[in-house]
């Protein structure tokens, strides 16, 4: 892919949310036009998150409440792949899932037709964001795994952009303690970058690979994926916090709304 006219050709648009639509409660400068202009252009648009702590419905309510209409198919959690993997894969062992994380990620879980277990009982950890982690979390994943349970996760995610600019920390900071606690890495690791959600979305959407971009403010997550996915990508470079690497993206920009301008939509 050489231009961004060509990349206008495309009819899928996976949009991340954190940082590109939205910071915290406030939706990002021109976003809101961006989604619109791709809509009157009859892109199909897919919001993709890793946040694994708000219910979609909860998503979409906030989305909605912003003026941004968002239908059942048009979001994807990591939360929802991941519980969605476990039930397939029966990942828990049918013994149940520990959560470690929101009330939205245990209703989720529960939603999927898995058993919630306590840390003695379970077949697996899940974790996802928790915004109350405790020691004694930690404790109990610890000895949940020290008993045979796999460590999964919804994403790696080390933070995320609050609306008063700063960095929080995120899903990866959870994985990172029980990681360190337990001396091992995480059995699975679902969302982003995994390309698997890319894949769930699609078929959500009703989208093919190779006419879809993925539009992110996250190297390791969203350009990574779109990477392991062989997919096109829009690295939203919006000046958070960098670091070096060599994660290589099809397109950067400052921001959605300057991207559609670039494609000329
Ligand atoms: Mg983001």
């Amino acid at each position: 892919m050489s231009n961004w006219i060509a990349l206008a050709k495309k009819n899928v648009f996976l949009i991340d949310l954190d940082g590109v639509v939205y910071k915290g409660s406030k939706p990002v400068d021109g976003a809101i036009e961006a989604i619109q202009r791709l809509r009157e252009a009859g892109k199909k648009i897919i919001y993709l998150t890793n946040n694994s702590a708000r219910s979609p419905l909860s998503i979409r309510n906030k989305l909605e409440g912003m003026g941004i209409a968002c239908a059942e198919n048009e979001l994807l959690t990591s939360a929802e792949v991941a519980c969605q993997a476990v039930k397939k894969d029966s990942l828990d062992g049918q013994k149940g899932v520990y959560v470690v994380g929101s009330s939205g990620l245990r209703d989720l879980v529960v939603n999927h037709g898995l058993k919630l277990a306590t840390h003695d009982q379970c077949g697996a950890v899940l974790v996802g964001l928790d915004l109350e982690l405790s020691y004694e979390t930690i404790s109990n994943a610890l000895q949940a795994i020290t008993n045979g349970a796999l460590l999964i996760a919804c994403n790696s995610d080390a933070n995320y952009p609050s609306d008063k600019g700063a960095l929080l920390p995120g899903c990866g900071a959870m994985l990172g303690a029980i990681e360190g606690a337990a001396g091992i890495r995480c059995n699975y690791l679902f969302g982003k970058p995994n390309k698997l959600m890319l894949q769930v979305a699609l078929e959500r959407i009703g989208g093919v690979l190779n006419e879809c971009v993925v539009i992110g403010d996250t190297l390791e997550s969203d350009i990574l994926m779109a990477n392991n996915a062989n997919a096109e990508s829009i690295y939203i470079d919006n000046d958070q916090w960098h670091h070096d690497s060599d994660i290589v993206r099809s397109f950067s920009s400052k921001s959605l709304i300057a991207a559609v301008n670039s494609m000329g939509i």
